[in-house]
């Protein structure tokens, strides 16, 4: 077995951690036990990732076990796609759960004799206001709360009501189970919580058996309880819910008191991460799905390419802190990066093709050309590039009057095509809108390999693909889905989205190598960014997903920015 301590020194400290360090060593746990409990109300998103990263990571840090837990209370939002889908995502991201895959649902037995306990002794009642009525009497945070009419049933009257109500007798919101705590109670979660609902629906996991469910606050500590969850992590929100947490473990014979943590959520800008407005973007058809690449889901992120690595390398970088903060989306496309350079090889793709014709390069005539799959990396061998007397360019490396610093290709300008010649442009032929439509150009057929041997410089290397040889793809490139930094979070989150979130070029051209390019298995296009095929790719027509651009187009936003531009 590994040493846990150590491998927890190199990983990285932050304020949870060191609790969990000075537990073990005072010895209050022989073993560290954490959990992840999403409800399954939809997929997960790259916050998920954080607090999943941060559960599994410390299990394994610390050799202890991380369970996974669907907080599976509320049947009318859940679903059984939700529960395959954080499943599959979990695992995706590296981490596994062993043996201890668990459900709040597993409990629903416990936690109702835990409940007919709190009645037994006078610390919960039934009450019949209506949900109006409750929600009035709760006060404000400036004003106590009024104790409910109901609140002084005897024990007996109290279990009569409950059982009915488990046994279905009347109906949703006509009653509900509280915990009798302290109406005036500066903390309103401690203004007696509701503990059950009536409800009649049918669940994934247990069907039509019950018409109550617990509420989150109920079932979610005594499910960690259950479990002998030693440290119970959550986020900042549920900071004023700890009071409540410990009332519950402590006015119930629970076998185990986990202790409650909180840490900052995270908030990435240009991104919302809110379940609901995620679920009202898929249900509103403002994306394709839960897996369209513009979504923050790991589902999303997968699909575009992102590898898992990226994303716990992403956790590690933003750390966990205990005030909310709002991340940079380039720190999370810094990490991207970080994962595919390493191991994507470099191939040639031109998104908008403008045609070129080498003049003095024979008709009919081909080569091949050899260039490294990856510069850093000479292990990742040669590929052959076909070079012919007709290619592709990019229609942006032409301008027929370029300003001073363009090095590119203009009318009598030279420049290299990468792993080929030298060429320089002739003329430029238009159309009748008076739209270039093909270069004529020349080469130098003493450059073969890129250089001169007479030495004379080019400015500029530019891409390429052989017009005959390469094959059409689509070539799908994302923007942030929201506009703005900060994109409103309530209803008018529809407001600030981006229009160009997704660009689609239907005409791009790939060199020959391209056409084995496996689903999951990265790329670089050369000077456009990481790309790799969607799902909806074909051996007839290839279809790919930039992943992330080669440059931090956040960084010169703002260096702009500060210019005054
Ligand atoms: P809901 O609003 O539906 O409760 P949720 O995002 O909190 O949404 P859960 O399924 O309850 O969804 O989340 C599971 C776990 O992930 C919780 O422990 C929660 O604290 C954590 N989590 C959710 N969002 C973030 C986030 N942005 N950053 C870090 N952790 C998060
Ligand atoms: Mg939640």
């Amino acid at each position: 077995m590994a040493d846990g301590n150590t491998a927890a020194a190199e990983a990285g400290r932050d304020f949870i951690r060191d609790i969990v360090q000075a537990d073990l060593d005072a010895k209050r746990h022989s073993a560290v036990v954490t959990r992840f409990p999403p409800e399954p109300n939809g997929y997960l998103h790259i916050g998920h990732a954080k607090s999943i990263c941060l559960n599994f990571g410390i299990a394994e840090e610390f050799g202890g076990r991380c369970h996974l837990r669907f907080d599976d209370t509320n049947p009318t939002r859940e679903e059984q796609e939700y529960i395959d889908a954080i499943e599959r995502d979990v695992r995706w991201l590296g981490f596994d759960w062993g043996q201890h895959l668990y459900h709040a649902s597993d409990y629903f037995e416990r936690l109702y004799e835990w409940a007919e306990h709190l009645i037994g002794t006078g610390d919960a009642y039934v009450d019949d206001q209506s949900q109006e009525e409750m929600r009035v009497a709760r006060g404000t945070l400036t004003e106590p709360g009024r104790n409910s009419p109901f609140r002084d049933r005897p024990p007996e009257e109290n279990l009569d009501l409950f059982r009915r109500m488990k046994a279905g007798e009347f109906p949703n919101g006509a009653r509900v189970l509280r915990a009798k705590i302290d109406m005036a109670s500066g903390n309103i979660n401690l203004r007696d919580p509701v503990l059950y609902r009536i409800l009649h629906a049918s669940h994934p996991r247990t069907g039509t058996k019950w018409s109550i469910f617990p509420s989150y606050d109920y079932a979610h500590g005594q499910s960690d309880a259950i479990e002998g969850i030693t440290h119970s992590i959550c986020t900042l929100e549920f900071e004023d819910h700890r009071p409540l947490y410990e009332w519950l473990l402590a006015h119930l014979p629970v076998p185990a008191h986990p202790r409650q943590y909180e840490f900052a959520r995270l908030n990435l800008t240009y991104t919302v991460l809110s379940k609901r407005i995620l679920n009202a973007l898929v249900k509103g058809g403002h994306v394709l799905g839960w897996d369209d690449p513009r979504m923050p889901t790991l589902a999303g992120l997968r699909r575009r390419g992102v590898p898992p690595e990226a994303l716990r390398d992403f956790a590690k970088r933003i750390g966990v802190a205990k005030a909310n903060s709002l991340v940079d989306l380039g720190l999370l496309e810094f990490s991207i990066r970080e994962a595919l350079n390493p191991i994507a090889p470099r191939r040639m793709a031109v998104l908008r093709p403008l045609k070129v014709v080498i003049e003095n390069y024979p008709e009919g005539q081909s080569e091949e050309l050899d260039a490294v799959n990856h510069p850093d990396d000479p292990a990742a061998g040669m590929r052959k590039v076909p070079f012919a007397r007709e290619l592709y360019i990019e229609q942006d490396d032409f301008m027929e009057n370029p300003p001073k610093k363009f090095f590119r290709l203009s009318p009598g300008a030279e420049v290299r095509l990468r792993y080929a010649y030298f060429i320089t442009c002739k003329e430029a032929v238009k159309n009748a809108a008076g739209d270039v439509t093909e270069l004529r150009c020349t080469y130098d057929p003493a450059t073969k390999g890129g250089n001169a041997p007479d030495g004379r410089k080019v400015k500029a290397t530019i891409h390429w693909v052989s017009a005959k040889h390469a094959q059409t793809a689509e070539v799908r490139i994302y923007n942030t889905l929201f506009a703005k930094p900060d994109p409103a979070g309530g209803e008018n989150f529809a407001a600030d989205l981006n229009p160009m979130s997704l660009e689609v070029f239907g005409s791009g051209k790939i060199e020959p190598a391209l056409g084995e390019a496996q689903l999951g298995k990265p790329v670089q296009f050369e000077r456009l960014g990481y790309f790799t095929p969607d799902p909806d790719t074909s051996a007839a027509r290839p279809v790919f997903n930039r992943t992330v651009g080669l440059r931090d187009t956040y960084a010169k936003v703002t260096a702009g920015e500060a210019k005054g531009r």
